[in-house]
């Protein structure tokens, strides 16, 4: 299975810059870019620089993100996040990357129907910005009690809702763990719709509790990934697996290191994975 790196893993001890060097040193196949980095590379470089690193690197990109807590904002909001909109699309293009990344919004207290209706308003608004061009929106539920939309049936709803097949869904499995989404949801999944797969472990909390610092290295923590790769798997997904921590313990570690261990483990967890599904 292709590996791929989310920027997350080194959000406070790294930038753009040195996660595309040291990925491509570490022999990762993929990296999201986080719309944060790349506007702090942007400071400095052209997109054309970008575009000249990928050009000659075995390093692809897999998406940009994200565009975060695109739900119930106002006009305002709304209009500043369709130009980071445009500017992801325009570098996507440029990188021939295909993918980016929305967040729904958090602490919102409206029924499900208002919710609904909404995600799918903002994403249609999103979908005419991208409209001719090949790229492709994944929404990504957050397991956070208070994240409007926070298990795998749900994101599921609205991107059927959507009908779109530029709509699809990011599988994080921190997140499908930490508000105790439904295995019956993930069988249901289809493997068209899951545009990321998002790979992580965390701490053994209760659903609910769980926070993105809780995360852990793949296969360090309670989430029964072997579990989930296996359904996947048979399902015929093939990956990449993106390995996404927000450990604030992981970002003290020099950059090399973070991103050399993201692999090990990693792999390390596939491979066991893989190997009992392959017996
Ligand atoms: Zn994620």
């Amino acid at each position: 299975m292709k590996l791929a790196f989310n920027e997350a893993t080194t959000l406070e001890n790294s930038n753009l810059e040195d996660d595309l060097i040291l990925c491509e040193k570490h022999g990762f196949d993929f990296i999201e870019i986080r719309l944060d980095k790349l506007k702090e590379y942007l400071i400095t470089h052209s997109v054309g620089d970008l575009q000249n690193f990928f050009s000659s690197a075995n390093l692809k990109p897999l998406s940009l993100n994200a565009l975060e807590e695109f739900t119930f904002r106002n006009q305002t909001e709304f209009n500043l996040m369709k130009q980071d909109l445009s500017l992801m699309s325009e570098v996507a293009t440029a990188i021939d990357c295909d993918t980016i990344v929305a967040v729904p919004t958090f602490g919102i207290e409206k029924d499900w129907e208002e919710i609904k209706r909404e995600t799918v308003v903002r994403l249609r608004e999103f979908l005419d910005l991208i409209k001719g061009t090949d790229l492709k929106l994944a929404l990504e539920f957050v397991g956070y009690p208070d994240c409007s939309i926070n298990t795998l049936d749900k994101a599921q709803e609205v991107v059927e809702v959507v009908g779109n097949p530029q709509v699809g869904l990011v599988l994080d499995c921190f997140h499908f763990y930490a508000m105790n989404s439904s295995y019956e949801a993930l069988k249901n999944l289809s493997i068209d719709d899951l545009f990321l797969f998002h790979i992580d472990d965390c701490e053994g909390k209760l659903p609910g509790v769980l926070r993105d610092h809780h995360r852990l290295w793949p296969g360090e923590g309670v989430i029964p990934l072997e579990t989930i790769i296996t359904l996947l798997y048979e399902k015929g997904f093939e990956g990449p697996a993106s390995v996404e921590l927000f450990r604030p313990e992981y970002w003290e570690l020099e950059a090399e290191k973070c991103i050399s261990k993201a692999k090990d483990k990693t792999i390390h967890l596939l491979e066991k994975a893989l190997q009992k599904i392959l017996k």
